[in-house]
């Protein structure tokens, strides 16, 4: 198995990209984000507590996202490898993942962490927000909310993979085939 983690700020690109490397490398997708708004459609009751986090831009408990991904792997028991999108999201997600690989015989082998300036991740949220649908991609205070989780809870993330020299920083600007393709060789390096 070889597992992704494409890691970045709101709006780097991440479900853009997701799509796309799924589909030529045959991995099965795990975006956090969206296995809670599909608990929020379904007005589970866990959907509807995260809902309340999400739409201020904050991020939910580690304990909710980490039981979200427990179950998704193991309901896909036969996949040739997963591509974490949006998670993990702070060092405790970080240390569940790594065990919950080790117990399937697998690990991370590469993350690819996208980068844009700030500026550009308010324009396209909400730019996005024009379309999306999604309540917190609309108001400009919630926008600029999860980008201040990120660089407080996330952004450390990083910091944990480098020690284990997995890191690899890609440039998130520019056009989509133009970061596809770096993220491509990053990956066709480690894999050949
Ligand atoms: P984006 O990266 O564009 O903010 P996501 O769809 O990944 O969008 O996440 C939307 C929201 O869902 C986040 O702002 C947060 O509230 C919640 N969320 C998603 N993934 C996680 C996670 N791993 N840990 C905690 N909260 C999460």
């Amino acid at each position: 198995m070889f597992n992704i983690i494409l890691f970045g700020p709101p709006g780097s690109g991440k479900g853009t990209q997701s799509e796309k490397l799924i589909a030529k490398y045959n991995l099965k997708h795990l975006s956090t984000g969206d296995l809670l708004r599909s608990e929020i459609a379904a007005s589970t009751p866990l959907g509807l507590e995260a809902k309340k986090l999400m739409d201020t831009g904050q991020l939910v408990p580690d304990e909710v996202v980490i039981g979200m991904i427990s179950s998704a792997l193991d309901a896909n028991p036969d996949v040739s490898g997963f591509l974490f999108d949006g998670f993990p999201r702070t060092t405790a997600q970080a240390e569940a993942l790594d065990k919950l690989l080790k117990l399937k015989k697998t690990e991370i082998g590469i993350v690819l962490a996208l980068e844009v300036s700030e500026e550009e991740l308010v324009k396209r949220l909400l730019n996005r927000g024009l379309t999306s649908g999604r309540s917190d991609d609309t108001n400009e205070a919630v926008v600029r909310n999860r980008i201040v989780e990120y660089k407080n809870k996330t952004s450390i993330v990083a910091d944990y993979y480098k020690k284990f020299d997995k890191v690899k920083h890609i440039k998130g600007e520019g056009t989509l085939d133009e970061i596809f393709d770096s993220l491509s060789k990053e990956i066709d390096s480690k894999i050949s």
